[in-house]
């Protein structure tokens, strides 16, 4: 059988990892400024979260959700502490649209209500709601595009009050940070007054932390830059260090009721022994701090090259806007240099490394950068 044929890949087999660095079959080491998508938070094969796993599967990898599972609790507790939602309750699924699909569920269980607002570039994933604000219409599918969400311009508090005043919008739906958009960070300003438009009209404000959250920022959650609190925050990538989890944090407003939401495989006892070892390593590590340091560091280096038209991001969520496009300039990345990074668009690498990364792996890739440069 084929796999079927919907990415380009690099023909690259990568087959092990160690904190900010990853290995090809052929040994070859590279510098992993991408963290495999924002999804490597605590770092590749980190011991702690390899023998909490490890124990975790010889004793129980899986049982139904129809009994008790005292892991989840333990994650919701240390999940609620660490990211200042501690009042909020917590559903575990597996993927970041999977906690797209469900916010927006929640939120129209709530207020009755079927339109979404999004943002122009803004990314939500392969949901089959109408939630993918892109101008690929390669992936806008037919059932995707069923008129129930209008897409802003970010930023545009005007364009938004205009439609939250009809007091027909069931939720705005927005990144901490757009990823795939080309790293652009909505102003404190924006998001404060969308959170008292949101409150006003009763629509629900849905922060989508997927790529931004989980401390990349240099907070736990992007959004927290700007002293906000969202109705309901999506999580996934780096909750597990690559562990297939996400989960929905949902405001005390949400009453829940016996199958309003259900899965199979959300919040299973690997995905939450993973979870608990994720948790461990930010506060024994201060990863948060870490990301909020170097993200600095990195931010300030990368401003003094001229070749470079704007440097964009909080934390270790960065892009770095050029004139052209940078097809080429991360193809030599990788190729000739060994670093791994990623694109937003055409014109934006992106970085996304481990939150881990030391002042020392940061320089490192400051040097192979200016080797092309
Ligand atoms: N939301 C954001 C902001 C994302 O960046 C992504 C994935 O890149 C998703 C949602 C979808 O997550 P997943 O691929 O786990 O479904």
């Amino acid at each position: 059988m084929e796999l079927f044929d919907v990415y380009p890949l690099f023909d690259i087999n990568i087959v092990e990892g160690k904190g900010c660095h990853v290995w090809d079959q052929n040994g070859t080491e590279y510098l992993d400024l991408y963290g495999g998508h924002a999804v490597i938070s605590i770092g590749h094969s980190h011991p702690h979260y390899v023998e909490m796993i490890s124990k975790q599967v010889s004793k129980l990898g899986f049982y139904s959700n129809s009994v008790i599972n005292k892991l989840q609790q333990q994650v919701a507790n240390r999940l609620g502490v660490i990211s200042g939602y501690e009042d909020y309750s917590l559903f575990l699924i597996n993927t970041g649209a999977e906690a797209n699909e469900n916010a927006l569920k929640l939120a129209s269980f709530h207020n009755g209500r079927t339109r979404i607002i999004s943002f122009a570039k803004s990314f939500h994933g392969r949901t089959s709601l109408a939630v993918e604000a892109t101008d690929n219409p390669k992936i806008i599918s037919p059932i995707n595009a069923n008129g129930h969400t209008s897409y802003l311009e970010l930023n545009d508090i005007e364009a938004v009050k205009v439609e939250l005043n009809k007091k027909d919008v069931c939720a705005v739906i927005i990144e901490g940070i757009q990823g795939v958009g080309g790293i652009k960070v909505p102003n404190d300003t924006f998001l404060k007054e969308l959170r008292e438009i949101c409150t006003k009209t009763e629509t629900v404000l849905i922060l989508d932390e997927i790529q931004s959250g989980y401390g990349r920022s240099g907070k736990f959650f992007a959004h927290q830059h700007a002293g906000i609190k969202a109705d309901i925050v999506t999580v996934a990538k780096g909750i597990g260090n690559g562990f297939p989890m996400a989960g929905v944090l949902i405001s005390p407003q949400f009453k829940p009721v016996y199958g309003m939401l259900g899965t199979t495989f959300g919040g299973n006892h690997l995905a939450c022994a993973a979870a608990l070892a994720v948790i461990d390593v930010f506060e024994k590590e201060s990863l948060i701090e870490n990301a909020a340091n170097i993200g600095q560091y990195l931010i300030g280096k990368l401003k003094k090259y001229p070749q470079i038209k704007d440097v964009r991001g909080r934390g270790l969520m960065i892009g770095l806007e050029f004139e052209e496009s940078v097809k080429e300039l991360r193809k030599k990345l990788l190729f000739e240099q060994k670093v791994f990074t990623g694109v937003s668009g055409t014109n934006v690498i992106r970085l996304l490394p481990p939150l881990c990364l030391s002042v020392e792996e940061a320089d490192l890739f400051l040097n192979k950068l200016e080797n092309i440069l």
